[in-house]
């Protein structure tokens, strides 16, 4: 008999009981909450597909591993089990633990961006564009055109553009470049992978020109996994063995535990080259704690080191992905304009040819999240101009190509019928699709606006 990877490759422990709600009740609690998803109770959620960020159901060994915290101040022997499973899934010479991803995108950006200069990346993303800034940096959009269509079915839209990157570089100079961050899967691009052949090209592009890679490695587990489905060559190699290859065209990475690594908190900094470790244990002391222990707790390390392990088997990725599939598929044969191929770790739907009467400037995105939690108790995300935010010299709003919502799928946590339930709501929003409304900002705050943002119905 074939492996089905759509079904569980785990059996159900404990749970964790949802409470039920009506239409009237989630009209109130949307519109206390401002119209902004990420302002409700997560009581008040029957499906909670916001983000996939610490929302992980762990496995019973990494629950057993809490249980085994050296909450010591200094040289925690979970730091060493984390630094042993980093070697045996990265490889990269030096750990830096951080609370979470942006701790480490902070650290990076601070020992390697002098303002002024430019920072490179296929398709910005929030926090680590944030921190580019922080620093002066000036970030410059070098994925491929494809990563901004919806409907281009090309299956690496993750790409890095050679002739953009490398335009830049003639443009500029390779001295006024920091570094380049790619990506792997692009999160905003609906969680699209990035082929080995690009990450080659473009690290000998880069190692020419004297100009470091930095991996945001967030969810390098699934983009492994794409490349050993979609890329000649690979698909006998295992996702561990295809993850080393993808480090190993690279000088650095930044990591967000709570992704890929099936746990709830936790991130680091990692890289090869001593001087640049040494810059960023400097700081980590500063910023996030002792450089044994940077912001987790002794069992969140140990959680963190056995979720990674885990997330490096194929079958846990296959099932990852086929989870994502499945919803993306029932959506696709409904007509719902989504995001296509489906990416790794989500769908993501066209708000604004899901809604086309609503206009970006009324946040089309922001009211189709809305309407979906009103409908459904669904919970989605806004990606598109409220999350792209301003220019941080002209002030001016960014209007991304992609207006999109983002459906993330927490690992291990809902089922196929949770899926079905959230297609079923989904195609009767759409069958009501003029009868939406725009939104217009009523409080925006400095940095990040679209977690703490509010709206009113226009
Ligand atoms: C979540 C995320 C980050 C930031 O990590 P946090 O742990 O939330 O601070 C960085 N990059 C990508 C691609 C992410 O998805």
């Amino acid at each position: 008999m074939k492996f089905n990877p759509m079904a569980e490759p785990y059996k159900i422990k404990m749970v964790e009981p949802l409470k039920m709600t009506d239409r009237a009740y989630r009209e109130k609690a949307m519109k206390e909450a401002g119209y902004n998803t990420f302002l409700l109770r997560s009581e008040d959620v029957y499906i909670d597909l916001l983000t996939d960020s610490g929302t992980n159901a762990m496995s019973e060994n990494q629950w057993a591993g809490i249980m085994l915290g050296d909450e010591a101040y200094a040289g925690s022997k979970n730091y060493y089990h984390l630094e042993a499973a980093m070697h045996d899934c990265f490889g990269y010479k030096h750990l830096v633990p951080t609370h979470q991803g942006r701790g480490a995108e902070n650290l990076v950006s601070q020992a390697l961006i002098k303002a002024g200069q430019y920072v490179p990346g296929n398709m910005y993303f929030t926090t680590t564009r944030a921190h580019q800034e922080l620093q002066g940096g000036i970030f410059v959009d070098v994925i491929v055109d494809e990563a901004h269509d919806p409907y281009n079915t090309n299956p690496f839209k993750g790409n890095v553009d050679l002739n953009k990157y490398e335009q830049l570089i003639n443009k500029v100079g390779a001295k006024n470049i920091a570094y380049i961050t790619i990506g792997v899967t692009v999160n905003l691009a609906g969680g699209q992978p990035v082929s080995m052949e690009n990450l080659r090209t473009v690290y000998k592009l880069s190692q020419a020109n004297g100009i470091k890679v930095v991996l945001d490695a967030t969810r390098a587990m699934e983009n492994a996994y794409l490349i050993q489905q979609r890329e000649p060559g690979y698909k006998d190699k295992s996702v561990k063995e295809i993850l080393r290859e993808m480090c190993s065209c690279s000088d650095v990475a930044t990591c967000s535990g709570k992704k890929d690594f099936h746990t709830n908190i936790g991130g680091f900094a990692a890289c090869n080259d001593d001087d640049l470790a040494v810059s960023m244990r400097n700081m980590v002391v500063v910023y996030e704690g002792l450089q044994t222990y940077g912001g987790m707790a002794g069992r969140d390390m140990e959680a963190m080191a056995r979720g990674m392990l885990e997330a490096c088997q194929d079958h846990v990725m296959a099932h990852r992905v086929a989870q994502s599939e499945y919803l993306g598929n029932k959506l696709l044969a409904a007509d719902i304009p989504i995001v296509r191929p489906v990416g790794g770790h989500g769908v993501f739907i066209d708000a604004k040819a899901f809604y086309p009467t609503v206009p970006q400037s009324q946040y089309v995105a922001q009211v189709l999240a809305a309407d979906l939690y009103v409908h459904s108790g669904v919970r989605s995300m806004e990606r598109g101009i409220v999350s792209a935010g301003r220019d941080a010299k002209t002030g001016e709003e960014h209007h991304p190509k992609l207006e999109t919502i983002r459906l993330t799928i927490p690992r291990r946590v809902y089922t196929q019928s949770h899926f079905d339930v959230v297609a079923d709501a989904i195609i009767e929003l759409y069958q009501e699709r003029d009868k939406a409304r725009g939104l217009k900002m009523v409080y925006e705050p400095k940095y990040l606006r679209f977690f703490q943002a509010r709206f009113e119905k226009i």
